[in-house]
């Protein structure tokens, strides 16, 4: 017989056609779907209203497939981040971000990336490999259903995803359509569009095609004003420059579930974070906004790693930058930096692989002692596969 399929591989309508095609109806897709992504269910004995036949055919074909959690780290002040073994030596990074009204999971899309901005962890490491629609789900999965069963809350404990982990979610559209559906189905996630957001580098040509398949929220990482500093930031402006991503931008905003774009925009000191920067950004929006583009901007301190060579901008240039901004009309945070005790801010997801050539040593190092000490904190019910 093949290797048994990854359930969490698919949407629901996927579900139903390979259900369908063991002879199962659709309402039957249905129960199985909602036994795994609302309930938690890893493990087909537990289904109990599912019929049994049913349950035998999928016993040897299918199953949930948990990612092995290497390990886990709890901040000061609340966030969580967990460590996915993904195979051949790479791990992914999640991390579950409390605040008083909501809880928003952090989620990779990729193994490295291959953007390779100059300011990120992530970036630095290089590409191993896109992760698989189960992968990108798993995440989610084993967050929700861990902290559930931790918290003994029968609420659902993530309010908010966000693909703003490792990797560039927009270069792996194949795997992320189908689990950004999952995450809005009624019978899945449930949750709204709104509370879903999708942060690119700038993939032009995958903002029109999210636009068009699962407008969700859209987040799109800008950190210049310019082209000549952006193509040095994020080489891949090179290929789709400032024009045609601000144009992408508004036409997004015709499908989009909210009336902007998030800009987020990474303060580097010395080298983005200039009075006269802020100026020439407000002059570039307001051109795009003759275009219709709205926008609101999430400044971003820099997450310092060592192998970056770039600093912090100070907090007085922060401040000037973001009134700049406001006062010209735009909406304008300064993000708080969260779990910055664990490395789980943004940048600072490297999986803890950048060295290739030992990563495999140390991963079985790290499985062998994060096994022993995560499985005796967990439930056996949350034991990942
Ligand atoms: N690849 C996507 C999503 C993942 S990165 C993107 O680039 O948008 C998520 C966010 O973290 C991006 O806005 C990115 O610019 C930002 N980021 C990356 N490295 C950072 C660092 N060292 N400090 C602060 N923010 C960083
Ligand atoms: Fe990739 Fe985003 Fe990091 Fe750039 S910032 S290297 S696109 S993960």
């Amino acid at each position: 017989m093949a290797a048994p399929l990854n359930l969490l591989d698919f949407d629901r309508q996927a579900l139903s056609a390979w259900c369908g095609q063991l002879g199962e109806k659709p309402f039957r897709a249905t129960q199985l779907f909602r036994w795994m992504h609302q309930r938690g269910a890893g493990d087909f004995g537990q289904m109990s209203d599912l019929a049994k036949p049913l349950r035998e055919k999928l016993t040897g074909r299918a199953q949930v497939c948990a990612l092995p959690a290497l390990g886990e780290q709890a901040s000061s002040d609340g966030t969580v981040k967990w460590l996915f073994d993904v195979g051949g030596g790479n791990a992914v990074e999640s991390v579950f971000i409390p605040e008083d009204d909501r809880g928003t999971l952090c989620v990779s899309s990729q193994a490295g990336c291959a953007v390779g901005c100059r300011f990120c962890a992530t970036g630095h490491q290089g590409f191993a490999r896109n992760l698989t629609t189960g992968e990108i789900l798993a995440q989610l999965w084993f967050a929700e259903h861990t902290l559930r069963r931790r918290f003994n809350s029968q609420e659902r404990m993530i309010s908010n995803v966000v693909l703003m982990g490792m990797g560039e979610p927009l270069h792996n559209y194949g795997a992320l359509l189908p689990a950004l559906r999952v995450r809005l189905d009624d019978h899945g996630y449930g949750r709204s569009r709104r509370r879903l957001t999708v942060s690119t580098s700038g993939v032009v040509p995958m903002i029109d095609r999210l636009a068009a398949d699962c407008p969700v929220a859209l987040a799109v990482s800008l950190h210049a004003p310019g082209d000549a500093l952006r193509d040095q930031l994020v080489p891949l402006n090179r290929k789709y420059p400032l024009a045609e991503l601000l144009a992408a931008c508004a036409r997004y905003l015709d499908a989009a579930p909210r009336d902007f774009i998030t800009f987020e925009y990474c303060l580097l000191g010395g080298v983005n974070d200039a009075p006269e920067q802020a100026q020439t950004l407000v002059r570039l929006m307001q051109t795009y906004r003759a275009e219709g583009l709205r926008a609101k901007f999430n400044l971003i301190g820099f997450n310092p790693f060592p192998a970056s060579g770039l600093v912090r901008a100070a907090p007085e240039r922060v401040r000037a930058f973001a009134a700049i901004l406001s006062d010209a009309g735009i909406v304008t945070t300064v993000r708080k930096t969260r779990g910055d005790d664990i490395a789980a801010a943004c940048g600072q997801l490297a999986g803890d692989v950048q060295d290739r050539t030992r990563a495999r040593e140390r991963m079985a190092r790290r499985r062998a002692a994060a096994a022993v000490a995560f499985h005796r904190k967990q439930p056996a019910a949350a034991a990942p596969a």
